[in-house]
């Protein structure tokens, strides 16, 4: 069969409020050209992240009534440690809020200052809780990881040879390595099990822990199974397990390939750091056997890890993005190739060439997709990276504006409505304004500035 169905039928339903261009134009005025700034129930289609927006599954929901909200002991929280376990056979399990808790207590544990944790690309979280530690942030994506036209299958891969030539250099200065799977700040692309253990084997022969960042962990196994030679054959479940055998632990964002709404933990095998990791817990997030999380949220992680590396639902998540990645590209919208795990980025800056990056190509293009038709997407160009230390403002290496695609939640009619808002949006790209700046924060102005056209 051509056509890849959701391999789900819909129960409960949200209803999506419709709303007209006139309605769109004022909104988004009166946020301030800001689609961080619109109330969601005023968006009909919300690409604006995966993070926790996944829809939970009826099996899911009843985990919550299930969830035993004991202080200590919960058998919710053993469940969690099963269900964890059964793919990534780690000793020890601590249970976060989300994830940026783990790695909060991973590095203030590993790294300290005048240290480098070298990864593929840290995520901006991860690099922040890097640089708290007092540390620097390496990143050793290969070349065609930064060049959004090449096709290389795993542009999330790290540098082998940098990676090496680092540590010869500096080992004592390097306490922990980390990988991304998959990478998101480079597309959501992935890693291959080649790549993973050419890194392993950097890293044994080093001496150094190597930990994955494993957010996306389902999606990077199946495109493992699809694009790497020898996994064709190999189910996603031991794809996974091989994946983690590579590892000294992992921290986890349960918020992506997991599909709850809130969650994430921190996995490792040294007895001396889950130590120190388990006296922090208490500190910051909770007693052991529940972290930061309810029960409830700990029975709907075991149910979901089980749900995620189902290949059915694997082939249509892949599909889906396939097929709106494939209807931009057949219309001429340029898009970072090949399409990654969780998201569409299309290439703002080359497809409106009449604004320039410090007009925010980017967030024009976004912008004009929610006034078109509802959609909010999210810009990832020179809005988010364009101001430096000094204040002063500089062009972001690209300018894209990434659709990502919450799990099970969206129908094939939703994305055809996508995809259609692009083509009428392609037809009058040429009148499309850029912006300027009328107020910023300090720090992290995507989330909060507002604009002005520039007409
Ligand atoms: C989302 C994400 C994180 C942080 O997780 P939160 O649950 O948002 O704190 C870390 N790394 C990657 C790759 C992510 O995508």
């Amino acid at each position: 069969m051509k056509t890849i169905i959701e391999p789900f039928r819909i129960k409960s339903v949200e209803p999506i409020r419709v709303t007209t261009k006139e309605e769109r134009g004022t909104l988004i005025q009166n946020a301030g050209y800001n689609l961080f700034n619109l109330h969601s129930d005023d968006v009909m289609i919300d690409l604006l992240t995966d993070s926790g927006t996944s829809a939970m599954s009826a099996a899911q929901w009843s985990g919550i009534m299930q969830g035993d909200e004991s202080y200590a002991g919960s058998p919710s929280f053993y469940r969690f440690e099963r269900a964890v376990k059964d793919l990534m056979p780690f000793k020890h399990v601590i249970p976060t809020h989300q994830g940026r808790a783990a790695e909060k207590i991973l590095f203030t544990i590993a790294a300290g200052s005048g240290t480098k944790v070298p990864s593929n690309t840290h995520f901006d979280t991860t690099r922040a809780n890097v640089e708290m530690a007092g540390a620097e942030p390496v990143d050793l994506v290969i070349a065609e990881g930064k060049q959004p036209e090449s096709e290389h299958p795993f542009k999330g891969n790290m540098d082998l040879e940098a990676l090496d030539t680092l540590l010869t250099a500096e080992r004592e200065r390097i306490p922990i390595v980390m990988l991304t799977i998959t990478n998101n700040t480079g597309g959501g692309q992935p890693v291959s099990m080649e790549n993973m253990r050419g890194v392993r084997e950097i890293c044994s022969r080093h001496k150094v822990p190597l930990f994955f960042d494993a957010c996306r962990f389902a999606e990077n196994a199946y495109l493992i199974k699809t694009r790497e030679p020898g996994y064709a054959e190999t189910s996603v479940p031991e794809i996974v397990r091989e994946i983690f055998s590579l590892a000294d632990g992992m921290t986890m964002s349960a918020k992506k390939d997991a599909f709850v709404n809130i969650g994430g933990w921190l996995a490792l095998n040294d007895d001396d750091w889950a130590e120190q990791a388990r006296n922090m817990l208490i500190l910051t997030e909770g007693f052991p056997t529940y972290g930061g999380l309810a029960g409830r949220d700990l029975e709907a992680i075991a149910i979901g890890l089980q749900e995620i590396v189902d290949e059915d639902y694997l082939r249509y998540r892949m599909a889906s993005m396939q097929y709106l990645g494939n209807a931009l590209t057949q219309m001429g919208v340029p898009i970072v190739k090949p399409v990654g795990g969780h998201a569409v980025y299309i290439d703002a800056r080359s497809l409106l060439p009449h604004i320039p990056p410090l007009s925010y190509p980017g967030q024009s293009l976004a912008v004009a997709l929610y006034e078109e038709g509802g959609i909010r997407a999210c810009e990832i160009g020179t809005v988010m990276f364009g101001k430096q230390a000094d204040g002063s403002e500089k062009a972001a290496p690209l300018d894209l504006v990434r659709l990502a695609v919450p799990r099970r939640v969206y129908t094939q009619s939703h994305v055809d409505y996508v995809i259609e808002c692009v083509e009428n949006l392609v037809a009058r790209k040429d009148e499309l304004p850029g912006y300027r700046i009328e107020w910023q924060p300090r720090f992290l102005r995507h989330f909060t500035a507002r604009f002005t056209q520039e007409r």
